[in-house]
């Protein structure tokens, strides 16, 4: 059984068809990167995901139960977390704080105030900025408030973490730090947890595709809210309908 299995997902929005019947699944401890051309309906195709806007019509399956027709908090409490184009934290809060707010608030049953401290803290080391932890969110460079807000994302123990264009406004460097965060969360979940029912998978939506290809299993397009493809990069990169739509002669 895959993680997630997506069937038929439909989403309209007055005439437009912004999601048209797309199929697709996610593997547990797998990586799928998500790309079409502005107004394919990535955006749309993730908060459909998230339960943020609900489908016209198609199934949503998560960990083998149907999460179609949740609400977004429930989404969340079943194991799928996403980050926004915008990272809105706390300004003005220390960094700490911006994901303690995030722990306590997702805490498990019987997760006390200490735990849900130790909680923020472990993910403030895993995306890499501990050491930050005490300053206001307002001082942190584009690239750490990205870390911040994919720590906020873990703070709710995802098994699937949805990240909306992440490189988006980032130099060279610090996307080459974030593709480095990824790669680290994939191999330490790999790691942790090499068989069990456990681990996190991520959906990434991305332009910067040759940084995007690099971090991925597997490929989605999108185009006119249809999948056009989806397999490996290697395969999605050749594809002529793809070539033709979105990424051009030049390639990536
Ligand atoms: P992408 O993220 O791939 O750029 P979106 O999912 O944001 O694309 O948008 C897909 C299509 O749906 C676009 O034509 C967009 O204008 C339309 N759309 C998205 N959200 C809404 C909304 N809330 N109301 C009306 N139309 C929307
Ligand atoms: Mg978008």
């Amino acid at each position: 059984m895959n993680l997630l299995e997506v069937k038929g997902l439909t989403k309209r929005f007055g005439g437009i068809v912004a999601v048209n019947s797309a199929s697709f699944d996610v593997g547990k401890n797998e990586v799928v990167g998500l790309i079409g051309p502005n107004g394919a309906g990535k955006s749309t195709l993730v908060q459909l995901l998230m339960g943020i806007i609900k489908s016209d019509s198609g199934e949503v399956r998560f960990n083998g139960k149907d999460i179609t027709r949740l609400k977004a908090w429930q989404v969340v409490r079943q194991g799928v977390a996403g980050t926004f184009q915008c990272t809105k934290p706390f300004l003005r809060l220390p960094v700490f704080a911006n994901v303690l707010v995030a722990s306590s608030a997702w805490k498990k049953p019987g997760q006390n105030g200490e735990a849900s401290m130790g909680k923020a803290m472990s993910v403030l080391k895993k995306v890499g900025i501990p050491h930050l932890a005490k300053l206001p969110a307002s001082q942190l460079s584009h690239g750490d408030l990205k870390r911040l807000e994919i720590a906020r994302s873990l703070a709710t123990d995802p098994r699937l973490l949805i990240l909306d264009e992440p490189f988006g406004g980032l130099n060279y460097n610090e996307i080459e730090l974030l593709s480095d965060l990824v790669k680290k969360l994939r191999k330490q979940s790999e790691e942790d947890h090499p068989t069990e029912n456990s681990g996190l998978s991520m959906i990434i939506i991305e332009h910067k595709l040759s940084e995007l290809m690099k971090i991925v299993d597997k490929v989605i397009v999108l185009n006119y809210g249809e999948i056009l493809a989806f397999g490996t990069p290697e395969e999605v990169t050749k594809n002529e309908a793809v070539i033709n739509a979105y990424i051009g002669e030049e390639g990536i």
